[in-house]
């Protein structure tokens, strides 16, 4: 672990010390904060709101750009999208020819996206790659004969993205809150695939308990989770509460209350300080933690933090440089995450640029 001292003094800093603040030492999780693929959506977004900015500007016509949901689950960004001119349309019969429809991070199945183009809408795909994997396993296990059994959030859009086109007769849909005990697994021979924003942990113990409830079925492999940025999340945080010698007394999660990432860390912080004592915080960014100073009594000398894989690190670092200017030291553990960049989705992009700026007989 090493001591980083990369923050800059903040003016936000001492006036809004909280009586009662002893922090000492801040733990930051080396893996933490927004992952290729989320980088990789916003500024996608980003791009072609751009260009839509331009055109609106050559021709006086108001183009509207409209998403499927938030493009990645986090409130702030979605803000600042909105801001930029994004529009939220879940319902893409809302959505007509010649219009802008951004397709989130999440995955949408490819069905429904070929049915947009057929209607001449104009489709940027921002899906993440690692559900492009997982829904390409998921053809995989049916084509070498066996069922899918994906556990998945049911209210959350990527499971429809990854196992909405397959055949429903051999996927099943397990809902990732079922106890071992309630886990209906399919009758005929089956492999596992989960949620890219589940707790790889959870599922592990999860499916292991339940072979061992059914000794008379095969037992469950459970191969590693699809997404290696939310493994890494969830692994870091894990190994700063069981740093020897060092009593965590908080834990700070950054991410919004929409993002399962985000909650799965948080999850994960509770559970470890419920066996130790301790408090376990989420907010989206400094304003929200500051209305809960209450929290920091004296007894909270050590933090651990992190935040989720839709949070960019703009909403992070206040909270680090505020802890900081108040006194406490912030050590970084190592990471283990070496990051390639997503590839752009270059091609859509420049799909719609050319198709507006033909279509309004404009130069680029
Ligand atoms: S959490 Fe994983 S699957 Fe989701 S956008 Fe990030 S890299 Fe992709």
């Amino acid at each position: 672990m090493q001591e980083k001292q990369v923050l800059q003094d903040n003016p936000l800093s001492f006036e809004l010390k909280p009586d009662g603040f002893c922090v000492e030492e801040v733990l930051v999780a080396g893996d933490r904060g927004p992952c290729g693929g989320v980088i990789r959506a916003i500024n996608a977004t980003e791009e072609v709101l751009e260009t839509i900015k331009h055109v609106n500007e050559k021709t006086g016509i108001s183009i509207p750009v409209y998403a499927n949901h938030e493009i990645v689950h986090n409130a702030l960004v979605a803000r600042e999208l909105f801001e930029k001119g994004l529009r939220i349309q879940p319902d893409p019969n809302k959505v007509n020819e010649n219009e802008i429809y951004i397709l989130s991070a999440h995955g949408t199945k490819p069905s429904e996206i070929q049915k947009l183009i057929n209607r001449g809408i104009w489709v940027l795909n921002a899906e993440c790659q690692l559900v492009t994997a997982d829904r390409t396993r998921a053809r995989k296990i049916l084509a070498n004969g066996k069922d899918l059994a994906y556990i998945g959030n049911p209210n959350h859009p990527e499971p429809k993205a990854v196992i909405g086109d397959l055949d429903a007769n051999r996927v099943r849909l397990i809902d990732y809150r079922k106890s071992p005990e309630e886990m209906d697994f399919p009758d005929r021979p089956f492999e596992v695939l989960t949620q890219t924003t589940l707790s790889r942990r959870q599922n592990i113990e999860k499916v292991e308990r339940w072979s061992d409830l059914n000794p008379e079925r095969d037992r469950v492999v459970f191969k590693d989770g699809p997404c290696i940025a939310t493994d890494n999340r969830q692994d870091s945080l894990h190994d700063i509460f069981d740093i020897p010698g060092k009593q965590i007394d908080m834990a700070i999660v950054v991410g919004s209350a929409t993002s399962q990432n985000t909650l799965e860390l948080q999850k994960l912080a509770e559970r470890s300080l419920m066996e130790r004592g301790g408090i376990s915080i989420r907010v989206d960014n400094l304003e929200e933690l500051l209305l809960n100073n209450r929290l920091f009594t004296p007894e909270i000398r050590r933090i651990a933090l992190t935040s989720g894989a839709s949070v960019p690190d703009k909403f992070t670092v206040p909270v680090l440089q505020w802890l900081q200017n108040n006194g406490a030291i912030v050590r970084v553990t190592d990471p283990r995450e070496k990051y390639g960049s997503f590839e752009p989705p270059r091609k859509d992009i420049e799909a719609i640029k050319t198709q507006i700026y033909e279509t309004y007989g404009i130069a680029a």
